[in-house]
């Protein structure tokens, strides 16, 4: 075994060897954070032929880089195309749009990174995965300065030849993402899964929003380029339905005032490539980036998340007074099905809910190590401190300015509590970090890990 350190931690060794032996299986290994899930869970799969190794945001896959650099092991990175696309990142482009416009830029040679692409080797790229530091930003970047080509195409090219893949879990939990980047079956892979008690989350997977300005947007293009009086009469119906919206609280609405009916989305389907065609005329003559982008695009893939039946639509008023329609998902079977896919799965986390509760919503009988229970304490009692703290709930329901207020108080306060070291605070989201760290006077020392913030900027920050 290539373990990189010098001594195992109480419980990894074994760990290791346990899950070595199930692979194929449903395993879950819950193990506090500071345990070294992440070597174990590489180490464990180093006999298995193909690798997925999720993750929920692409910060985290920095420790993931780290461990497989240090053993040793083959693997490429990928995540969201949009962000990895040195031409399109910063456009603005809607996230729906912005394969279409990858696209059109290749199709039509636009794309310079594209047409270098074959001129330049799969082990060069290697190279600048292994001459690269940890941080998924750099490698990116690296490869697009570098050597000059796509990020996307030249990590995803590598998918084929690597053993283990990391990538943000978008590509395990959504087919459509999966098919950009892998040529292979989801059956073929030995799937890693990190942070794994977000699976009881489904909302966090599978949530699609649409707002007044969204529908407007869309009706300006509609108009703008003459398309089907069909579809601005459903667009102006959708517009009414979502200005009536009142409650701050989640409320249903029912599906039929929502879905046009599959004839419908056909035609909105056909109208869309019209308008994209027009655009890009308009484009091409004004010689222009190319940048079709239309909120029509996002309509049309909120009504098929409408259709299927393992999601409800809901309305409520946002913190900030905007209407929006919500789509989120009611039942596991989305997950279940698609965790059914791979040869084997190892779900990971330091709070993984009970096997009991694990095996009903995944319908198996998972092969569970409770790291702490099988080998006892792996951080010694003195070095932790419990506090509950009722009086607060990130509870979407309840969200509001005086709950928001009410956390950073509750921050505040341990920050004038804790007189050293660094305090680690994690939300359920973006939105709900950026609500409360508004609310936190700026004498409180702090960086805020966003969407767009690298790994590398948050460890030279914290230990500046
Ligand atoms: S080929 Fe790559 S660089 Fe070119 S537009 Fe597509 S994602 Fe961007």
């Amino acid at each position: 075994m290539k373990f990189p350190y010098t001594t195992f931690r109480r419980g990894q060794k074994e760990s290791i060897e346990r899950i070595a032996k199930r692979l194929g299986s449903t395993i879950v290994l819950k193990a506090p954070t500071g345990f070294g899930k992440t070597i174990v869970a590489i180490l464990s799969h180093i006999k298995a032929p193909k690798v997925l190794y999720v993750v929920r945001t692409r910060n985290e896959m920095a420790p993931v880089v780290r461990e497989l650099k240090a053993v040793n092991e083959g693997f490429t990175i990928v995540f969201s195309g949009r962000r990895m696309c040195p031409i399109l990142r910063n456009v603005g482009i809607e996230p729906e749009d912005f394969w279409i416009n990858c696209r059109l830029l290749r199709e039509k040679g636009l794309c310079p990174y594209y047409e270098r692409l074959n001129k330049v080797s799969s082990s060069s790229v290697e190279r600048v995965l292994r001459t690269s530091g940890i941080d998924p930003h750099e490698i990116v970047a690296n490869i697009a300065n570098k050597l000059g080509i796509c990020p996307f195409f030249a990590l995803s090219r590598l998918i084929n030849n690597s053993k283990f893949i990391v990538a943000t879990y978008p590509y395990l939990f959504k087919e459509e993402v999966f098919r950009t980047a892998f040529s292979d079956d989801l059956s073929e892979y030995y799937v890693i899964i990190d942070e794994a008690h977000t699976l009881l989350n489904i909302q966090s997977l599978y949530e699609e929003v649409l707002s007044e300005p969204d529908v407007e947007a869309a009706l300006r293009d509609v108009r703008t380029y003459s398309l089907g009086k069909d579809f601005i009469d459903y667009l102006i119906k959708l517009r009414d339905l979502i200005s009536r919206i009142k409650s701050k609280m989640l409320k249903k609405v029912e599906k039929a005032y929502v879905y046009p009916g599959e004839g419908l989305i056909q035609l909105m389907e056909d109208d869309i490539i019209e308008l994209r065609l027009k655009k890009l005329k308009e484009m091409i003559d004004a010689r222009n980036l190319i940048n079709i982008s239309t909120k029509l695009t996002k309509i049309v893939k909120f009504l098929k998340y409408v259709k299927d039946e393992n999601f409800e639509v809901y309305g409520h008023l946002d913190i900030d007074g905007s209407r929006k329609l919500r789509i989120l998902p009611t039942s596991y079977n989305l997950v279940r099905d698609r965790l059914k896919m791979p040869k084997g799965l190892l779900l990971m986390s330091g709070t993984m809910p009970r096997k009991d509760i694990v095996d009903k919503i995944l319908e198996c009988d998972s092969y569970y190590i409770d790291v702490e229970e099988d080998y006892g304490r792996i951080f010694p009692h003195y070095n932790i401190f419990y506090a509950v703290y009722t009086a607060v709930t990130s509870s979407f329901r309840k969200r509001s300015i005086a709950e928001y207020i009410k956390y950073a108080e509750l921050l505040k306060g341990v920050f004038n509590t804790v007189n050293k070291g660094v305090i680690l605070a994690l939300y359920p989201s973006y939105e709900f970090m950026d609500n409360v760290v508004s609310h936190i006077e700026n004498d409180v020392t702090m960086i805020s890990e966003g969407p767009k913030t690298s790994f590398a900027e948050v460890v030279n920050e914290v230990f500046s």
